[in-house]
């Protein structure tokens, strides 16, 4: 199956240097498009140095609404991120009847700043009373507008932020800037304590790798789980698995390379830089990352990414699956969130240096991140907590649920060492480094080491958070890591701007520090058991279950956390926390409601009559005077297997229902998670024994053999 002409045409022979960034308003769209001086109001704007003026904005409005229209633009919408995680968007045309029946064109300044879209549909946790539902959502100008466009036309989408009537933040994006602004603001102050007077503002770049599996459209339309949960509730792993380890990095099917081929030009147009793909561990299971970009953009890019694998897939007679564990038995999908700090001059903060300057930078930055990982480890974790991710962490492929981080054995070395104040690691020409009291090690050439269990592993110039996972935003994880990096840099900043001796105080910063915070450097195996034990012995924290996880929002540390930097007010991390436990209630809630159904209607009438059909051959045979007991045996064991499917599934039914009637939401999602989880496990054992057993023709839908490995 491929492709019809109507998605992509001939754009295959478009150079890819004019195919690319077609669909997006980027700054050198609008630069040619606005005049100077408001070109550099809007840079300015983005630069954080500027507030935007309407009549700026009328210009650039123009030039955005004629240059969509030139590309057959008919509406526009302003596109936000609500919390439930995904992207929402409401048309509007750029028509204006004139009143002699023609129309005009219209999109001033204040469409493009502002939209109201009806708020009160939207999860708000209590922040927005019922009588006051109006929210706004207000251009982004950190990340381009862009086009979207399919069959059913052309729409410009403007990046927004969604906020109350009274200014609460309704959205994952509000807070993302307000952490970006605060972790500069933080870097720059130590940044100038080491002399540099040139970077005047630090913003951090991401690059999100996206696994995701692919299965037949036609086998999916008939798993009502996999419609309803964007996963398998039930399903029998067959005799293979993923343990040949022949799909990654295997060649590429012919029919997923021209899916991704359709993937990359469609990403390619709206300005997504999408570099790498390659099969991933798990059988139909594959990756895709693009070049990291600033997080804004980055966040938003990432969002068009999950939205393109569907309606891509779609169109390929596929069917895209982001949830985290589609299928028991086999790996899950994570997104691991690679992450740095630059500076608007070009510096990665992240990057070991080549003299001692820059050394001492990047030790102090490194040790920063250290610390705050350690410090705010049950902060970091809770921004991967959501029901489907639950099913992950902590599974034996996925990095486990304790945060520690991954340096290698060089720069281990060099830290272990300057904490003791003795001689340091290996310098670039292999010779042992004596530290002075002023200066630090020189770095060895490549510092960086792999490690494919660590949960955040530092990889050469930039750290890989390796927990999230792959349908979750990554908005809120990046906030959560710039707010924790914000308050450690506030710390130091303040020491290195008392001190009289800056060399002395950075060494001593980095001393005090690593050994405080050393516990959460892990080099070995993350995913060996020992760990779980050794990690316990370090006091590092191993939350499993999600409802838990999300418990340190409402903790004083995290609310003065986030108050002091202005990221998030205690209200707002309050409503946070209310929707996020809700959120998981209702997933978990969905899948059992599934399982029962499933179990009741399509599993229950089938077995029973097998085994009643097995057991009339079994006397037929009987008739004839046959030595053959096989079909009664196996009429005995199904019926058996379908009797207790029905106890579990009757077991189910209580147990949610005792779920459902409960208030409090924290209450409410533990029983999901401690009661209704397990019961729906048991019903889960009952059916997929039953699957091996019963004959494939009778099975009421396809099977992991066809799911798995027919594509
Ligand atoms: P690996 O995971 O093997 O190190 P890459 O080096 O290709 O793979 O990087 C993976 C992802 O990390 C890519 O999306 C890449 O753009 C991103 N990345 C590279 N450098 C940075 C950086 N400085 N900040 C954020 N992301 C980065
Ligand atoms: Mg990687």
């Amino acid at each position: 199956m491929s492709c019809d002409d109507d998605c992509c045409g001939d754009e295959f022979d478009t150079p890819l240097t004019e195919l690319y960034g077609s669909n997006a308003f980027s700054n050198a769209v609008m630069r040619d498009r606005v005049p100077r001086n408001i070109y550099r109001e809007v840079v300015a704007v983005q630069n954080g140095e500027k507030e935007l003026t309407l009549e700026v904005a009328d210009v650039v409005a123009l030039a955005m609404r004629d240059w969509a229209v030139e590309k057959g633009a008919t509406h526009y919408t302003h596109w936000f991120h609500p919390l439930t995680g995904l992207t929402a968007e409401k048309h509007d045309a750029f028509i204006a009847p004139t009143g002699d029946g023609n129309i005009l064109l219209e999109f001033s300044g204040k469409e493009l700043i502002k939209g109201e879209p009806d708020a009160s549909s939207f999860p708000s946790g209590g922040l927005r009373a019922t009588f006051e539902a109006r929210g706004y959502t207000a251009w982004d100008v950190t990340s381009p507008a862009f086009l979207k466009q399919d069959k059913t036309g052309v729409t410009l989408c403007i990046p927004t932020a969604f906020i109350s009537y009274y200014g609460h933040a309704l959205d994952k994006k509000v807070p993302l800037l307000k952490s970006i602004d605060a972790l500069s603001k933080q870097a720059i102050r130590v940044l100038r304590a080491l002399g540099n007077e040139t970077s005047k503002r630090a913003f951090t770049t991401v690059g999100p790798e996206q696994e995701y599996f692919l299965v037949e459209k036609e086998y999916y339309d008939q798993r009502p789980d996999l419609i309803l949960t964007g996963r398998t509730v039930f399903g029998a792993l067959p005799a293979k698995g993923q343990e040949m380890e022949d799909h990654y990095f295997g060649a590429i099917k012919e029919r997923v390379a021209s899916f991704m081929r359709e993937l990359n030009h469609e990403l390619w147009k709206v300005g997504i830089p999408a570099k790498t793909q390659h099969n991933e561990v798990a059988p139909n299971q594959f990756e895709i990352a693009p070049i990291y970009a600033s997080s804004s953009a980055a966040v938003d890019a990432n969002q068009l990414v999950m939205e393109s694998l569907h309606s891509v897939a779609r169109r390929h007679g596929m069917e895209a699956l982001i949830h985290e564990k589609p299928f028991a038995g086999v790996n899950g999908s994570g997104k691991h969130n690679n992450w740095s700090v630059a500076t608007d001059d070009g510096i990665n903060l992240f990057e070991p240096g080549e003299n001692p300057e820059s050394n001492a930078r990047f030790l102090l930055f490194a040790t920063a991140v250290i610390e705050a990982v350690d410090r705010y480890a049950l902060l970091i974790r809770s921004s991967t907590a959501t029901a489907a991710n639950e099913f992950r962490l902590g599974a034996n492929e996925a990095p486990p649920a304790i945060v520690s981080v991954f340096f290698g054995g060089p720069l281990t070395e060099i830290f272990d060492n300057i904490a003791e104040g003795k001689a340091g690691g290996k310098s670039a020409n292999g010779d042992r480094i004596k530290i002075g009291v002023t200066s630090l090690p020189s770095l060895p050439k490549d510092v960086s080491d792999r490690n494919r269990t660590s949960p955040f592993a530092f990889t050469g110039n930039k750290f890989e958070f390796r927990m999230v996972g792959s349908s979750q935003s990554i908005a809120t994880p990046n906030t959560y890591l710039n707010v924790a990096l914000a308050q450690v840099l506030a710390e130091y900043a303040d020491k290195l701007e008392k001190s009289s001796n800056v060399n002395e105080a950075i060494q001593t910063i980095i001393k005090e520090s690593y050994k405080a915070h050393k516990k959460v450097i892990f080099n070995g195996n993350g995913y060996a058991d020992e760990w779980v034990y050794e990690a316990e012995r370090r006091g590092l924290p191993n939350v499993k279950s999600a409802p838990d996880a999300l418990q340190v929002l409402t903790r004083s540390e995290t609310v003065s956390l986030f108050e002091t930097h202005g990221v998030l007010t205690k209200e707002e991390l309050e409503s946070r926390y209310h929707i996020y436990l809700e959120k998981y209630s209702k997933q978990v809630n969905i899948e059992a409601g599934v399982t029962i159904d499933l179990a009741r209607r399509y599993i229950f009438p089938v077995v029973t009559s097998y085994a009643a059909s097995l057991a009339g051959e079994a006397s037929a045979l009987a008739s004839i005077g046959a030595n053959n007991t096989a079909p009664s045996k196996r009429a005995k064991k199904i019926a058996d297997l379908s009797n207790e499917l029905y106890d579990e599934a009757a077991k189910l039914e209580t147990v949610l229902a005792e779920a459902q009637g409960i208030e409090d939401p924290f209450a409410q999602a533990k029983s999901y998670s401690e009661k209704v989880k397990p019961a729906m496990e048991a019903v889960r054992s009952k059916v997929d024994a039953l699957e091996k057993l019963a004959a494939k023709d009778v099975w009421p839908f396809p099977g992991y053999e066809e799911l798995l490995f027919k594509l």
